[in-house]
């Protein structure tokens, strides 16, 4: 399509890229009277690197003093029990134990402590048997432990999708399927380029992820570079939950990493990894049987009882390092109005509230006059999770609902009731339902319920069940008429 034919639409503030970091900023500005525009080239937001990580919200002990990691890694955390609640997110404060497993370890927890207490980051030194009182399956090499008690673990994509939902609400607007193609300014206006539009703005914040390098070139403003690093993880399936409480750190061997972890994730399944590899392409998205034997090996030293035959699904997501070695959160010094909010990796999801919050405030700097909304709404419409509930509220929802009785995943006990709301919250594919609902996220990945999802999308959406993908354009399930193969009901 040329540009002349293409549908101009003129905003205050357009945001490039949903994930945490967009979504976050978008649900922030909203609070103002601002016209916001977030821009996602997914079929969905919260599909980049938001998807594809370990879910841990850090303590705040990791990051190297005087770095922009550390100014926003404990506030972020700090932030995460009021956003989680108010947005209706599961979020486990699990805590955090970083583990020696040799006495010269013991120098690196006792740094970790300090640090901790300098940050006012609640730590607590544990000795080896009150280690192994709290956490009875780790290595009985356990030598001591610093224990940061309001680490946990969150839902990441749920997180995205959530503050997305709740900056609609407020007033913010979102097109998917929208990759930003070019982008120039004109005068005091940039403007952005998709394959449908033309969106002129006064403000621009690049919150591309991997791209975000790309986006800057885009505008001619070329200062930095980002540079893909993997990590593959491996999800237990919930026959192994418990076998820890908390999320187990090692001493780290090296400074670009902290070490390959065992997970207590926000839905209680266990999760190890991630591996921590500089990868030339940024999709590069596959996992490897060295990435496996590593990541195994590293994490059985912790937790012996970790077996690699109860592994129901595995991942790689890659982190959108800068050549700066931080976090990239400023204006363009050459583009003005251009704001980057690029480079955050490891532990971008845990600063994520702190840096959005702190973008209407780097907005007015430049001038930006914000009014706040009289009538913003922080709350987001709770979300009904039927497997969490009683019988006795169960069978009340059923007698309200029908579809509440319809049992569609059998591995994560998901009802046709909490997918349809789902989808009218926005899932317009499989994995958006599934990273929504836990739906197909089980033991048999979905190998039994995916027919059903299909259909339901199918009906919910009004589209041919030919049209219901995975992930988007590129990724439908089926390729002939599937009308006979779905409308077999739900067990
Ligand atoms: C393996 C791994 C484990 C991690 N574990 C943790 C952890 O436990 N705790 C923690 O705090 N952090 C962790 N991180 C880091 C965290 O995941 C990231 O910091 C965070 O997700 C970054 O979010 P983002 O919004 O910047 O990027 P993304 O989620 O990648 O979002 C960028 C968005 O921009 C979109 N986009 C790109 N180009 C365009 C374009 N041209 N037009 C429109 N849209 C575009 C993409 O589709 C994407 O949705 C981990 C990272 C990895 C890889």
């Amino acid at each position: 399509m040329k540009r002349e034919a293409k549908t101009k639409k003129a905003v205050q503030v357009a945001i490039v890229g949903g994930g945490i970091i967009g979504t976050l900023t978008a649900r922030e500005l909203s609070r103002y009277q601002l016209d916001v525009l977030l821009l996602e080239k997914e079929a969905e937001v919260g599909w980049g690197t938001t998807k594809a990580n370990s879910g841990i919200v850090h303590a705040g002990i990791h990051e190297d003093p005087g770095t922009l990691k550390a100014k926003y890694c404990f506030p972020g955390n700090q932030m995460f029990p009021r956003l989680c609640e108010e947005l209706d997110v599961s979020f486990k404060q699990t805590g955090i134990l970083v583990v020696a497993l040799a006495e010269e370890e013991m120098d690196m927890v006792h740094m970790y402590y300090q640090r901790g207490l300098e940050r006012g980051v609640p730590v607590r030194l544990l000795s080896r048997e009150e280690v192994l009182a709290q956490e009875p399956n780790l290595s009985e090499d356990v030598v001591g432990s610093v224990f940061a008690p309001e680490g946990g673990a969150v839902m990441p994509f749920e997180l995205a999708a959530a503050a997305m939902e709740n900056a609609v609400a407020n007033g913010a607007e979102l097109m998917t399927e929208s990759p930003v193609i070019g982008a120039w300014v004109e005068g005091e206006k940039k403007y952005l380029e998709t394959p449908t539009h033309i969106i002129e703005a006064d403000v621009v914040i690049n919150a591309a992820g991997l791209f975000a390098d790309e986006i800057a070139r885009m505008f001619g403003d070329d200062y930095f570079r980002i540079l893909p690093r993997k990590g593959e993880e491996y999800l237990f399936d919930l026959e192994l939950a418990g076998l820890v409480n908390s999320i187990i750190f090692p001493v780290p061997a090296s400074k670009i990493s902290k070490g390959i972890l065992v997970i207590h994730t926000a839905d209680g399944n266990i999760m190890i990894g991630p591996t921590s590899d500089n990868v030339p392409a940024k999709d590069d998205l596959g996992t490897t049987y060295s990435g496996f034997e590593r990541i195994f090996s590293e994490t059985r030293r912790l937790v012996p009882g970790l077996d690699p035959r109860k592994v129901i699904t595995q991942f790689a997501g890659l982190r959108a390092a800068s050549d700066r070695g931080d976090f990239i959160i400023e204006f363009s010094p050459n583009v003005p109005g251009l704001l980057h909010l690029a480079g955050i990796e490891s532990p971008g999801l845990t600063a994520a509230p702190a840096i959005a919050a702190d973008v209407p405030k780097m907005l007015e700097e430049q001038g930006f006059k914000l009014t706040p909304k009289e009538n913003f709404q922080p709350r987001r419409e709770g979300v009904v999770r039927f497997r969490q509930l009683s019988r006795k509220e169960q069978d009340e929802l059923i007698r309200q609902n029908p579809a509440y009785g319809r049992m569609v995943c059998r591995c994560e006990t998901v009802t046709e009731a909490e997918i349809v709301d789902a989808i009218r919250r926005g899932a317009r594919t499989l994995d958006g339902v599934k990273f929504r609902t836990r739906a197909g996220a089980g033991r048999c990945q979905s190998g039994f319920c995916q027919p059903v999802i299909m259909e339901i999308l199918s009906r919910e959406l009004g589209i041919p069940a030919e049209q219901v993908s995975k992930r988007g354009a590129g990724s439908e399930q089926v390729k002939y008429e599937a009308k006979e193969l779905l409308g077999k009901g739900v067990s």
